[in-house]
């Protein structure tokens, strides 16, 4: 009786392996790739009908309301590299946030 599926032999693995091992450096690909687009996001600015709502100033000293020593960079909406002078925000969604601002969204990131 033939079988309808190919068996599970240390030789389909190894062709498995051998065909999905190359393609791992493929998969980081996307990481970088968003890397360069974060770079190249334009900055949120304090006059943005979105930012005046939530109170974003790009220098948190500057605003009343952020609890000492909050900043973007230690937001858990935050998703620029650590240590970077902007990133990603998912609240500004393509757009960046300086690392150093502030909106009255900002969580701490755990
Ligand atoms: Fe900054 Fe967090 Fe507000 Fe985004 S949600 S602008 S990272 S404080």
């Amino acid at each position: 009786m033939p079988q309808d599926h190919p068996t599970l032999t240390r030789r389909n693995l190894l062709k498995c392996a051998a065909v999905a091992l190359p393609l791992v450096p493929l998969a980081v690909l996307p990481s970088r790739a968003a890397r360069a687009d974060a770079a190249s996001l334009p900055l949120v600015t304090p006059d943005d009908a979105q930012a005046k709502a939530l109170k974003y100033v790009p220098d948190a000293k500057t605003s009343k309301d952020a609890k000492p020593g909050s900043h973007c960079g230690n937001c858990v909406q935050y998703q620029g590299a650590s240590g970077s002078a902007q990133g990603p925000c998912q609240i500004f969604p393509g757009k960046a946030v300086k690392s150093t601002g502030w909106c009255s969204v900002w969580a701490p990131q755990m």
